[in-house]
Order: C-alpha cells, then structure tokens, then sequence
C-alpha cells in the first residue's frame, strides 16, 4: 500500500526523504508543493530530481478531497460535502463572520457520544476519519475558495468528538500548522470537546492550542440527560480540568451554552452556571438549539435567551448569543450528518 504523503508530518517527510537517499531540504520543498501550491501528482514536483520524483512515486502518493456538493446558505455559509474513498460524506462548514471566516471540520463519521441533542451522533460512531481526511478538508476548501491569504479561523467542531480519535486529530494538527505548509497559528485553532478529561489533559501538554468544552448543563442532573458522557465524567471534574488547562497566553477557555426549551434555559440554570464557573478566565458561547428531525428539542424563546444572556452579564461574563449560520442548509450547530 502506498504511503499518503497528506497523512505525514514534516518530521515524517523528513525522515521518508532520508530513507530515499534526498538532501534533507527536500522534505521543506515536498510540504510546500503539497499544502501550498497543493499539487496533486508526484510529476508535478519540477524541482526535484526526475530519479527522485520516480522513487518518491514508487512508494507513495498524494490524497485530496473534491467537494462533491457546495450548499450555500441565505448568510453566505458554505457547507462542503466531500465523499470518502468508501462511500461516506463528510460535511465541512466555512462560515462567513464580520472580519473573517471560520472553517468548521468534522474529525469522525458520525461520532461516539452520542449526544441527545445531536443529529451527528444519532447513529453512533461509524468510523474515524484518517489525518489526511482531516487535513485534507481545509486544503480543498482553501483551494476552492481561493483563499491564499487572511486564513479562516479554524474549529474541530463539525462531525464527531475530536478527542475520541487523538492520534489523527493531534497530527493533523501539527501538519496544518507547519510553517513549510499551511502555517495555521496557534491561535487560529480551537479544538471542541465533548469532556473527554483524560484527553483533554493529553491535549493540553502536548499542544499549544484554544479549547471549547461543550457544557450545555450547570449540573450533573441536566447533563446526564443531554450528554451520556457526563456520567463518565461529571461536571466539577471536567470544570477542576478545564482549570488547569494551559492555554495559549491570553486566551481564555471558551464554554458552548446549547439552550434548548425547558431543558437548560432558565434564569435559575444561569444562575448556577455562573457559579459553577466562577474565576475560570472563559467566554460563554450561547447558542439557541437549532431544531431538526432527529429530536423533538424546541429552540428557546428569545425572551429566555436574552434573560440567560443577562444574568450572566450582571456576574461580568462575557456570554455572546452565537447566531446559527447555515441553519437553512442544515450546516448549524448540531445539524452536521445528513449525507453520511
Ligand atoms: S454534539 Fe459533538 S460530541 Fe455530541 S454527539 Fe454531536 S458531534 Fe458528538
């Protein structure tokens, strides 16, 4: 089986042009043609050796994703609909903000967590996306958009639990953020979890990197119910991890606030959120349920909306409403999934 040269880091590159007798340099001019003129044929490489290019072509070759389908929404998010070798979709969300884009990427094929709120988790975890999968869904949207400078934000926030498959969403990680590549920031990136603590610790010392932990409930009780994955690991433990999250310098750890109708959404349940995350640095993302067929969640009312949001001022947290984007494409928050 041929190595995918998208599945490997520069370190890997490296050490593969060594094995095949190149300088050392060639694994920089390699990263370059493949992340930033994003060729897509070992012939393509022109400044290197035709002898060089043949071995290299014996043993390897170069993946890309080509967006099967572009749904566009009525506020310019574009939902990307790419096809596995295998036959699955995978759904990547590029969001258009006021001063920049944000490119959402899913990590699994349907997801383990199997939140009740969740279209993507309806099904369970079908399979893990590869690294390549990963890195190859910002390499085609960058492409098909065009989009040479001014990078999009990026969230691991699309389909699946990014911390359940580590291994690839890490390297993944480490490739886009390679200068000889892409050169994604560290600051550019956030990586979403469900609470998978152990993980989320890992993570912590091995990357520099933005966290969101998605909360939903300021209780076990709520939570429980909304995210099975509570019982595993219950609030005040993941809230004593998120503490001791190092974060880049000054960031602060960015909390998701689903608020679904009679579930989470009063002013009392706002009242215990602030408590629970007194003196964490953090931002409370608040994000009104976007409906779907998979459940019978309401969205809230906005009265209740702006009532949570205001209990959470008058305690000095920063806590913005996050309008869905794509919600019309079903590209929102939780919708990700239909064409798996
Ligand atoms: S919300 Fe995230 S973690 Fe929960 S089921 Fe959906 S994709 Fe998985």
């Amino acid at each position: 089986m041929q190595i995918d040269l998208k599945n490997l880091t520069f370190e890997e590159i490296t050490a593969l042009a060594k094995q095949l007798g190149l300088e050392p340099f060639r694994a920089r001019q390699i990263y370059q043609w493949i992340f930033q003129k994003h060729v897509r044929e070992m012939d393509q490489l022109t400044n290197i050796s035709k002898g060089a290019r043949q071995r290299l072509k014996s043993i390897a070759c170069i993946s890309r994703l080509l967006p099967q389908r572009i749904d566009i929404s009525g506020d310019g998010s574009k939902k990307f609909l790419f096809m596995t070798k295998d036959g699955y979709g995978i759904e990547t969300v590029l969001m258009q903000e006021q001063n920049h884009q944000t490119l959402c990427i899913s990590t699994q094929i349907g997801c383990p967590v199997r939140c009740r709120f969740c279209f993507t988790g309806r099904r369970g975890l079908i399979r893990n996306l590869s690294t390549s999968e990963i890195v190859n869904q910002v390499s085609a949207v960058l492409q098909e958009e065009n989009i040479t400078s001014k990078l999009p934000n990026l969230v691991f926030m699309g389909m699946g639990e990014p911390l359940a498959n580590y291994t690839n969403t890490v390297k993944s990680i480490r490739i886009l953020q390679c200068p000889w590549g892409l050169d994604f920031s560290h600051r550019k990136i956030t990586v979403s979890t469900a609470g998978l603590i152990p993980q989320m610790k890992r993570l912590g010392q091995e990357l520099p990197v933005n966290l969101a932990i998605s909360l939903n409930a300021p209780n076990d009780r709520i939570r429980n119910y909304l995210m099975p994955i509570n019982k595993k690991f219950p609030v005040r433990e993941l809230i004593k991890a998120a503490r001791q999250f190092p974060l880049p310098s000054r960031k602060r750890i960015t909390f998701e606030y689903i608020l679904i109708k009679n579930v989470n959404d009063a002013p009392e349940h706002a009242r215990a959120l602030g408590k629970l995350l007194s003196n964490i640095p953090c931002k409370i993302n608040l994000i009104p349920f976007n409906e779907h067929a998979a459940t019978a969640m309401q969205k809230p009312d906005e009265k209740a909306v702006l009532e949570f949001q205001a209990v959470l001022h008058s305690r000095h947290f920063t806590a913005p409403i996050r309008r869905s984007k794509g919600s019309d494409i079903a590209a929102a928050c939780g919708q990700l999934g239909k064409n798996i």
